[in-house]
């Protein structure tokens, strides 16, 4: 069963969603009485019994707690090249199944692909909804947060105090060399667009010592393959934690 989630930590009796209220009692037909696991906003997950079952706002009562927060092992970020639509939300849905903590869009030099402030918005909002969809599929406690477009200067002011694995079809030092740097804490893997990197941002890169770029083999992969090939890479590597 799909998971349910609440934006709010659950301490008493409370109502679901019109969307998760209809999910709840059309699609899984579930009656008063019957038992759901709801996850709250701080990852936590009870057992719920459904007090009053109704399509637009059904009430449910907290029994117990059956899982925790998930445990933080550190997270890991993606921040990828903006794509022609369709792919960079093929990339949100994956990145999230694997389990990425936040998903950054990011308008590099050479995206195809340039939205202005109100598409940026429509765009942000598409993208959480998808990654709250796929979190919710796969049974994850939690939701990546896809974050505002940055360019790729401000991902490296962002976040350029983490480790930030940046595979880059002209490197050859292979990605199982920073293997090690990647199994525990924060990580950032950063992705060029169709395009690929500019020189500017390769160079901007190569002067932050946090900043490692990468191989993943001989071939040219197309960035969407890259973006999901490294992060199983990277999520095998920490034991898919
Ligand atoms: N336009 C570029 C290719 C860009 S591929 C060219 O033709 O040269 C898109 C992105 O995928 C790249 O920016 C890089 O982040 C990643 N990528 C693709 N193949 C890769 C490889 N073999 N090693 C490392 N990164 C790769």
């Amino acid at each position: 069963m799909r998971k349910v989630f609440v934006g709010f930590p659950i301490t008493s009796d409370f109502i679901l969603s019109p969307e998760d209220s209809r999910h709840i009692v059309t699609v899984l037909r579930k009656r008063q009485g019957d038992r759901v696991p709801v996850t709250d906003a701080e990852g936590v997950t009870y057992e719920c019994r459904i007090k009053k079952a109704d399509s637009q706002q059904t009430l449910m009562e907290p029994l117990h707690r059956t899982g925790e927060r998930p445990e933080s092992a550190g997270r890991v970020i993606l921040a990828a090249g903006l794509l022609k639509n369709d792919k960079f939300e093929w990339v949100v849905q994956k990145a999230a199944e694997l389990g990425v903590s936040a998903i950054v869009p990011v308008q590099m030099e050479h995206c195809v692909v340039k939205l202005n402030d109100t598409r940026r918005k429509d765009r942000r909002l598409r993208w959480q909804r998808i990654a709250q969809e796929a979190a919710k599929q796969c049974g994850r406690n939690d939701i990546p947060d896809v974050t505002d477009v940055l360019s790729f200067t401000e991902v490296l002011d962002t976040y350029g105090t983490m480790p930030v694995i940046i595979p880059f079809e002209k490197e050859t030092r292979p990605l199982r060399e920073c293997c090690a740097t990647v199994r525990t804490g924060d990580v950032v893997i950063c992705i060029g667009p169709e395009g690929g990197f500019s020189d500017g941002e390769i160079a901007a890169a190569s002067m932050r010592e946090q900043c490692q770029t990468v191989s993943l083999g001989p071939r040219i992969l197309r960035a969407e393959t890259a973006a999901i090939a490294s992060l199983a890479i990277i999520m095998y590597e920490r034991g898919f934690k």
